[in-house]
């Protein structure tokens, strides 16, 4: 997958943690990306995800590795490179897994949330996650030459 797809696409990353949420804090629960993510991820991203239930809503944890295309900062070249992420990110419940109802204290928070039907989106995280791990100058190879001038 190339970066933009990436930083401009939203990588669909949705799990339902309903009965997560039903559970004791502390309960949790490994996915496997791939079985989260959409088809297009299935062979750029791997790793797995620990879901922990958390006091107010679901931490998510793991370790994953994202094939992306760079673009080479010296000749301009497209290479495959390889991402190593570290998540840890904590998602709020909205709603009451139990009765339904919005949760107030949510209300502007600058957290990730879960949506009003218990689906949490690992996506918009991937992403972020991505972004703050892309190397700022990429080298094709450590002694590119760059692009020959023209003239
Ligand atoms: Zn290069």
């Amino acid at each position: 997958m190339k970066v933009e797809k990436i930083t401009e696409s939203h990588f669909k990353g949705l799990i339902n943690v309903a009965q997560l949420l039903k559970e004791p804090v502390g309960s949790s629960r490994k996915y496997d990306i791939r079985q989260i993510g959409n088809e297009q991820a299935e062979s750029s991203i791997e790793g797995e995800l620990t879901l922990v239930r958390s006091g107010q809503g679901i931490l998510v944890r793991g370790q994953l590795a994202i094939k992306v295309g760079l673009v080479c900062s010296r000749c301009l070249n497209v290479f495959p490179s390889s991402v190593n992420l570290n998540i840890e990110e904590d998602f709020l419940a909205t709603t009451d897994v139990f009765d339904g109802l919005p949760l107030a204290s949510c209300e502007e928070s600058p957290n990730s949330t879960i949506d009003s039907n218990h689906m949490l989106d690992v996506g918009e995280a991937i992403r972020q996650y991505t972004l703050l791990n892309l190397p700022v100058k990429p080298l094709c190879r450590p002694d590119c030459a760059g692009i020959k001038e023209m003239d």
